[in-house]
């Protein structure tokens, strides 16, 4: 291989934590993302103790922590008698990782102080208004159609990233399945400055069980003190989205949520559809996927950026040694070890998640969260389900996949 750049998809956080981990180990990289800059939108924000240990290999966590909230406690609440069910600390997990807590750090933000560092590596290239049309593959190399200002270019490189998000073109240009299935019901995300930690004690991440209308409610820094708290909740499918996102129906939901005399300041509304899906692979030749073009979930329980961004780690640095001589099966490796964790723990976990917080049986109700208190009040036990929410015991069933048998 005499050219060793690696083409990226997408310049999202997955797209940008691949360019960064190669480019630091002297890989050339070419990136380009269809936006004209960073997507600010507020999306991901929860980054659990496996995805700090990442990110801190590439110098982010102290910045992320001065941007975000630092977090060990996450609760699960019963909306319709108030009660709090369970509450879990990540201080149990202080022999098992440097970062027993979460950091709420909002995705736009991680994405700019990734950029910023891309900054600093000359063998780094990020183009914003380009799009990625179409890809070739020959045993040589693999090229892209970049499409920028109404012109079509075609850029080459040893391999290709697709990290462009859940619709990627990559994927679909790869003839890769997408195997799973969409939820009927929206996600609907409404923020609010209400403190509901001074006001009614919930911690920065709190879960509420509730057969009627499930909810999460965390808290992110936004753009600093006192912070922004953003409440989610199932939409109706059949109600109009104009109608689910106006004001008047903001308000009443929050309302129902926590009555106030006051009316609610809401100052973000956002619906949207959500997916359980995992590509085939995530490797065709010299094509590699990552992040949410190689996987998407439901939000409850914020894993999917976690993996993404877990998927970016393991792969940049098999390709970086595949660059550097390595057999090339160590991708196929990537995409066994990852695959096989995003079904087996992300998967799972997310669709177990909206079951538990959903569940409209009396009996399986009760059985659910009188399980959840077991579980919290014995120590050994919460250890071993905070080992799993925190993606600890994800990332160790990970490095613990080899290829025999594959070969
Ligand atoms: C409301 C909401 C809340 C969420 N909350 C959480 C949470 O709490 N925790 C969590 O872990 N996850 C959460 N997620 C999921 C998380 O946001 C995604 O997993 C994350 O954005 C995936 O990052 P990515 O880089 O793979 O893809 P994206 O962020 O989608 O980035 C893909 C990039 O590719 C670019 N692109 C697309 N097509 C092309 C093309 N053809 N050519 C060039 N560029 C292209 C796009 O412009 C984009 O910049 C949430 C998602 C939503 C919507």
């Amino acid at each position: 291989m005499s050219d060793k750049t690696v083409l990226i998809a997408g310049g999202g956080p997955v797209g940008l934590f691949c360019a960064l981990s190669l480019g630091r180990r002297g890989v050339p990289v070419r990136l380009f993302d269809i936006n004209d800059r960073l997507q600010l939108d507020p999306r991901a924000a929860t980054t659990h103790p496996a995805t700090l240990e990442v990110l801190a290999g590439e110098g982010l966590v102290d910045d992320m922590q001065r941007l975000g909230l630092t977090e060990p406690i996450f609760q699960f609440w019963d909306r319709p008698t108030g009660t709090l069910v369970a509450e879990f600390d990540h201080g149990l997990l202080k022999d098992e990782t440097p970062f027993p807590y979460v950091v709420q750090c909002e995705q736009f933000k991680t994405t700019a102080l990734i950029l910023e560092r891309l900054k600093s590596l000359p063998n780094v290239e990020v183009n914003f208004s380009h799009e990625v049309v179409d890809i070739n593959q020959s045993s040589d190399n693999v090229s892209v159609t970049v499409r920028a200002g109404g012109q079509d270019k075609v850029v080459t490189g040893a391999y290709l990233i697709g990290a462009d998000g859940g619709r990627s073109t990559v994927r679909k240009t790869s003839d890769i399945a997408f195997e799973g299935f969409t939820y009927a019901e929206r996600f609907l995300v409404l923020t609010t400055p209400f403190d509901f930690k001074a006001n009614r004690g919930y911690c920065a991440r709190s879960y509420f069980a509730d057969p009627d209308e499930w909810c999460n409610c965390f808290k992110v820094a936004g753009d600093g003190p006192p912070g922004l708290w953003r409440t989610v909740f199932p939409a109706d499918p059949d109600q109009d989205p104009e109608v689910v996102l106006s004001l008047e129906a903001a308000q009443a939901r929050l309302q129902k949520f926590f009555p106030s005399q006051e009316p609610y300041e809401v100052v973000h509304r956002n619906l949207y559809t959500t997916h359980q899906r995992v590509a085939s692979t995530f490797r065709h030749g010299r094509v590699l996927l990552a992040g949410d073009a190689a996987h998407v979930n439901n939000s409850i329980g914020g894993l999917g950026l976690n993996g993404g961004l877990q998927d970016a780690a393991n792969l940049s640095s098999k390709l970086a040694a595949v660059l550097d001589g390595a057999s090339d099966q160590l991708l196929d490796l990537y995409s066994l070890q990852r695959r096989t964790v995003s079904i087996e723990f992300v998967q799972r976990q997310t669709i177990a998640n909206k079951k538990r917080l959903e569940e409209k049986d009396p009996a399986e109700r009760r059985k659910n969260l009188s399980d959840l208190s077991a579980i919290a009040g014995d120590p050994v036990r919460a250890r071993d389900f905070l080992r799993g929410t925190s993606m600890i015991a994800m990332q160790r069933r990970a490095e613990s996949i080899t290829l025999s048998g594959l070969y």
